[in-house]
């Protein structure tokens, strides 16, 4: 069985690689290079994927960024903090999510692959109505029709807090590779601690009672420990 992961590099994709590794056999990867502001992105996608032994497609898709309006496609200031209720930051890229959905569908079509993984999560999340479950169901719908193929869209972090996600790839026992992974809106590593990504990834970890591996890999290595004495 197949399945393919629509990846970002960032910290819930590499959960949901790690997450359709555990059960599926071939899982392939789809990156899109959409003229995202940080292109660290790209570079930790593939560092992932390298690491977790996946194949990576990267596919270009540049119309989001001409569109603008956002700031993790332009040049507008990132806010700092985490996003009052019922605003959608201007993190928010208008139809990112569908249009990336549907390529992977096109991608896993042309491969006879019918399953689909996304990191979306509406538990913690940033006021995105792309991530809520009732979207992914009508993409879902409008991907069945669309290319008559019987697409599932899993969500395996849908209802998760961000602490439950952590605490689920310690279960699977890649922690590791989120020392990989990219974060934050600044596009910094060692990350800003500032932005509002930043915040939800420090807040998961520390509620599931985790050192973040990123943190310790962008610091550099460890002082050796002291000799024991005699
Ligand atoms: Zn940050």
């Amino acid at each position: 069985m197949s399945a393919v992961v629509l990846f970002s590099g960032g910290q819930d994709s590499t959960t949901c690689l790690a997450w359709a590794q555990a059960r599926w056999s071939n899982v392939q990867c789809v990156a899109i290079d959409y003229g995202q502001r940080h292109i660290i992105e790209l570079d930790c996608a593939r560092k992932v994927a390298t690491a977790a032994g996946v194949n990576l497609a990267i596919v270009p898709c540049d119309s989001l960024r001409a569109l603008g309006g956002s700031s993790l496609t332009g040049t507008l200031t990132v806010p700092s903090g985490v996003p009052a209720a019922g605003i959608i930051p201007n993190t928010f890229v208008p139809g990112r999510n569908l249009m990336f959905l549907t390529i992977a569908a096109a991608f896993a079509f042309q491969r006879g692959i019918t399953e689909l993984v996304t990191g979306v999560c509406q538990t913690d999340f940033s006021g995105y109505p792309d991530c809520r479950a009732d979207t992914m169901t009508a993409l879902q719908a409008a991907l069945r029709a669309g290319m008559d193929s019987p697409f599932t869209i899993h969500t395996p972090l849908m209802f998760l807090t961000k602490a439950q996600s952590v605490l689920l790839m310690r279960e699977l026992g890649r922690l590791d590779l989120l020392a990989l992974t990219h974060t934050c809106y600044n596009g910094k590593i060692p990350p800003c601690g500032i932005c509002p990504a930043c915040l939800l990834r420090a807040k998961g970890f520390a509620e599931a009672g985790l050192a973040d591996p990123l943190i310790a890999a962008s610091l550099g290595p460890a002082e050796p420990p002291a000799a024991p004495s005699r």
